[in-house]
């Protein structure tokens, strides 16, 4: 049965940090927060559209822990009766790790929040602070530990390409996100946004945008890596949409960027898979599903493969795992 999740943006107003790369107080006042009754009919729509009992109630936005407490318990308690009734499994929301601590994690557990995203976006202290984040990386460890204790489901995202970050502390970041053992994580590229410090450093000179093809290298070797280490990435890139597109100045952005990523990770396969010397035809076997991140976007990989001489087929092989292949000449 298709399960249907409702997304609530909670715009955060109030928010006292200003971190390098958003310009929520610049929207502040053009957003509307979302009322008691907007979460009932949401809930609503979405039970007659899809009625299941496996999508989620999410509050997304960023700092859910951090908005004005009498105000998040409301859509808390408008939400609530929809899970205790079994209509969803549960309400995922996101917040800052500083947010979290044994009295917030008892609240959030007795309104059926069973999922919590921790927007850590670097675990390098240097890099945090430079972006004026206002927390640190021990306490995306501390908050995680707290969330396990009470038996949340756990996100973390990350952000690749901020200012004074590099490929290699992005990577860094990753391992220490492993290392953590989260459930899910969410990969998004810096993007300049109109009335940000960003924007400053950017247009001074100070902070030179990553490219989005180094962007796309860099965001595959993250996906393969959490892969490896069973994380399941739940998003990688920016919502097409929204203010991105409205306010954007630079930045690795594309609707389809994970593909883009997928397509450089079969690419990479390949190359390590495919032995003969060209000429010569091949057929390359990837997992269900798969031809067309293998073949690349407008053909990328294959045109890049016949360059080099090799003719080539892409076949479906139900037993691959993901982002695995298998090459056998044909000629
Ligand atoms: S990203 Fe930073 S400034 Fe923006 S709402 Fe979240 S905590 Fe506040």
């Amino acid at each position: 049965m298709k399960k249907y999740n409702v997304s609530i943006f909670v715009p955060h107003e109030g928010c006292p940090n200003n971190c390098s790369f958003c310009n929520q107080k610049s929207i502040s006042g053009k957003t509307t927060l979302p009322s008691e009754k907007d979460v009932v009919s949401a809930c609503e729509i979405a039970m007659k559209t899809a009625p299941s009992n496996q999508g989620e109630i999410a509050f997304f936005g960023g700092s859910f822990t951090a908005i004005e407490r009498e105000y998040m318990l409301r859509l808390l308690k408008s939400a609530y009766p929809f899970v205790k009734e079994g209509f969803f499994k549960g309400i995922r929301i996101s917040t800052r790790p500083d947010c979290i601590d044994d009295e917030i994690c008892e609240l959030l557990r007795s309104y059926g929040v069973t999922s919590v995203e921790l927007g850590c976006q670097s675990m390098d202290d240097e890099v945090l602070k430079a972006n004026l984040r206002g927390h640190t990386s021990r306490d995306v460890e501390k908050a995680v530990e707290i969330l396990r204790k009470y038996g949340f489901e756990t996100g973390l995202q990350m952000m690749t390409g901020l200012y004074k970050s590099s490929f290699e502390k992005d990577i860094e970041t990753a391992e220490k996100i492993i290392a953590l053992k989260p459930d899910t994580v969410r990969i998004y590229p810096t993007i300049v946004l109109e009335n940000t410090l960003l924007e400053e450093n950017f247009r001074s000179g100070e902070y030179k945008v990553m490219s989005l093809q180094e962007t796309v290298e860099l965001c595959a070797k993250l996906l393969l890596m959490f892969e490896e280490n069973d994380i399941n990435v739940i998003r990688t890139g920016l919502h097409s949409g929204g203010n991105v597109e409205e306010g954007y100045v630079a930045g690795a952005y594309h609707p389809a960027f994970k593909e883009l990523c997928e397509s450089e990770i079969y690419l990479g396969k390949i190359l390590e898979a495919i032995s003969p010397i060209p000429p010569c035809e091949v057929e390359i076997s990837v997992p269900a599903g798969a031809v067309s991140q293998a073949t690349g976007q407008k053909k990328k990989n294959k045109l890049f493969l016949e360059e080099k001489g090799y003719k080539v087929k892409f076949t479906e092989d139900k037993s691959l795992k993901k982002y695995n292949v298998k090459c056998c000449v044909r000629k």
